[in-house]
């Protein structure tokens, strides 16, 4: 549909692309460190005209986030001479060339140079000491060719001395050139890999293993950060069994490889492949016991996907390729059921505690209460995705954000509890995902689409419900009331005290101050209001996003400052005083707060079944 108007509007019809296709990528990342890789890619070409495209969609990303400002230093060669090139003016992602006569090749040379901002793998990739290498960020292929059917032979070329890692199948290694075996397109993207002086390869599960190769292969910004504790790595090895019990002991892939990127100036994020997941967290994730535990859900989320997500996929999100869009709708499965479960396997796991599991359950449940939740349903939150995962956060709490995840965890808890008590304890979400995701273990890497009928189908199988009624009434809701059914009807109810919850800002690195829950508001270490709730005390005083505070009760801001005096306002009976500056104005602003501190955590009902206890259960003994 796309390609047929973007051919009627340039006039030039390219000759359809060949069913299968043989091309070669070599990337030179030796430059990496000065933040730029250079890349060839060289495939066949028939005269005439021709395009090249850049992916555009990108699997697991859910938006159209293919990094195409930073191509750069583009040169396109075929017959021996260089060819013009034209981008398309509809679609961006596209370069119209016209192969001359006698040419059966076509060769394009350009950069990648790596830039501030962007999200995901569009975010900065390289630094001094690393190199993640997503080969879709450096992947020119024949534009409307199927990425499933172009063969691709892929070298890389490494900075002296660094080490890789990665589930794509190597050929040889020459000195500091990586071959890799030859594979689909599609599967190159699907198979980042790491570069790196600081690496390490932790082998949890040998290939020889019941359970197969499952590697963690790590690349940080020092040696120290690589020194892992033991009781962590064991910890990941139960991740391992824990994950393959939900899905009743089977996986689809050969070998499984978390890529983990240590660096506090590389990003914090994660993304899933088949075979592998991308996760990037901060320097200090792995060494110190704070950091590791607010980051526990990450590398069993990734992993999760695993199976849902990649092995199983919404059908709006398979789109044959990276030049058509793609559909979030059904992502509160997609990315609701993983944030669940990649929560609750970390607590399986040991990796944090019951009692942690309960906290991270309660900040969930508290991140999306604000006030956007009245206007803006979770639907179209899933709906809204391509744009809201890079909207920023100021005005988040009125527009609200990616929060079929935060919300997922409460609203497939409640599925959780609901089939545990349709079946008297019998049967749990375990049974559903072993049922939908469990499907194949012959060791292919595979995708099965599926939608929404068929989740709900499948839940009827475990315990016959009203699941669509259940969920269309989460989904389209536009009410201030959370859905805690789960966590009620788990024995429990979500209460505010003023002890900290570490997961109500688990990434953050940067030492601001989440008051959400008191004032209203969200700031930065240097004051800068960057999340205000309208209805709040602080909204409601006129301090808004984007606003700065330059002054506590009269003394210079700074975070102590301001968690001191928000802890005071409990016996205090003066307002709260701060200074504000609005662009170039300065104002005072009054706060008439005195509820002190405040975070939110799950308390136990008394006299209730304790449900929630029985699903952090570790299942592996
Ligand atoms: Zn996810």
């Amino acid at each position: 549909m796309l390609l047929a108007l973007l051919l009627w509007l340039t006039g030039a019809a390219p000759a359809p692309p060949p069913p299968s296709i043989e091309m070669t990528l070599d990337v030179d990342a030796t430059d990496a460190p000065l933040r730029v890789l250079h890349a060839k890619a060289s495939m066949p070409a028939r005269p005439g005209p021709m395009t090249l495209f850049y992916p555009k969609w990108i699997p697991g990303e859910h938006m159209a986030s293919g990094p195409v400002p930073n191509l750069t230093g583009l040169h396109v060669f075929a017959a021996g001479r260089e060819v013009p090139w034209r981008r398309d003016l509809v679609e961006m992602y596209a370069f119209n060339v016209t192969v001359p006569s006698g040419a059966t090749t076509m060769t394009a040379q350009y950069d990648y140079v790596i830039s501030p901002g962007g999200a995901f793998g569009a975010s900065p990739s390289t630094n001094a000491k690393i190199a993640v290498i997503n080969w879709y960020t450096v992947g020119l292929y024949p534009m409307a060719a199927d990425p499933a059917s172009i063969t691709v032979r892929t070298t890389l070329k490494a900075p002296h001395g660094w080490k890789h890692g990665g589930s794509l199948d190597v050929d040889r290694v020459d000195g500091d050139t990586i071959h890799y075996a030859a594979t689909s397109l599609e599967m190159l993207n699907d198979h980042p890999v790491l570069l790196g002086e600081h690496f390490r390869s932790i082998e949890l599960w040998p290939a020889e293993s019941p359970v197969g190769e499952h590697v963690i292969d790590v690349v940080a910004d020092s040696d120290w950060a690589l020194d892992f504790p033991q009781k962590r790595i064991d910890a990941y090895k139960k991740i391992v069994l824990e994950e393959r019990r939900v899905f009743g002991d089977v996986g689809h892939y050969r070998k499984y490889h978390w890529l983990l990127t240590l660096s506090d100036n590389l990003g914090a994020f994660g993304v899933e492949h088949h075979e592998c997941a991308d996760d990037r967290v901060a320097e200090n994730t792995f060494v110190d016991d704070d950091a590791a535990k607010r980051s526990s859900q990450l590398l069993s989320h990734e992993y999760f996907h695993s199976w849902n997500g990649k092995a199983r996929r919404p059908g709006g999100l398979v789109n044959g390729g990276y030049e058509k869009p793609m559909k979030g709708d059904l992502l509160w499965v997609y990315e609701g059921l993983t944030n669940y479960y990649g929560e609750l396997l970390a607590a399986r796991a040991g990796l944090i505690t019951a009692q942690e599991w309960l906290d991270e359950l309660a900040s969930d449940a508290f991140s999306v209460s604000e006030p956007g939740r009245t206007w803006r349903p979770l639907q179209d939150t899933a709906d809204s995705a391509p744009f809201l995962y890079v909207s920023g956060g100021l005005w988040n709490g009125w527009r609200r954000a990616t929060d079929f995840y935060n919300e997922g965890s409460l609203i497939w808890l409640e599925a959780d509890v609901t089939i545990r008590q349709l079946t008297h304890g019998a049967k749990s979400l375990d049974d559903f995902c072993a049922l939908f995701h469990g499907q194949n273990d012959n060791g292919r890497v595979w995708m099965k689409p599926y939608d929404v009928t068929e989740v709900y189908d499948t839940l009827n199988k475990v315990a016959p419900f009203d699941w669509r009624g259940f969920f269309e009434k989460r989904l389209t809701a536009t009410s201030a009331d959370l859905p805690l059914g789960g966590v009620e009807r788990g024995g429990f109810k979500l209460v505010y005290t003023d002890a900290p919850n570490m997961f109500t800002d688990p990434w953050a690195l940067d030492g601001s101050l989440n008051a959400l829950a008191s004032l209203g508001v969200h700031v930065t270490s240097d004051g800068l209001v960057d999340n205000a709730w309208p209805g709040t005390p602080a909204y409601t005083a006129g301090l808004s996003n984007g606003m700065k505070i330059v002054a506590v009760n009269g003394r210079r801001f700074s975070i102590d400052e301001l968690k001191r005096a928000i802890g005071a306002t409990t016996s205090s009976t003066a307002p709260l005083e701060f200074i504000v500056e609005n662009g170039s104005y300065f104002k005072v602003v009054k706060i008439d707060y005195r509820g002190g501190a405040r975070y939110p955590h799950l308390e136990r009902v008394a006299g209730r079944d304790d449900v929630l206890s029985a699903i952090a259960a570790p299942r592996v003994r």
